[in-house]
């Protein structure tokens, strides 16, 4: 899965992954989205 770094959307049908772009607003730059992994660590 991928978002968007324009409009923040989630990308998910990218083309033939070779060019990923934004269906919603066209952008190219889109950020590849992992599976979270729960490590956001809270230094308190
Ligand atoms: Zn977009």
């Amino acid at each position: 899965m991928y978002i968007c770094g324009r409009c923040g959307k989630e990308v998910k049908s990218i083309e033939d992954g070779k060019f990923v772009r934004c269906p919603f607003c066209g952008y190219r730059m889109v950020y590849k989205t992992r599976a979270p992994l729960a490590r956001e660590v809270s230094t308190d």
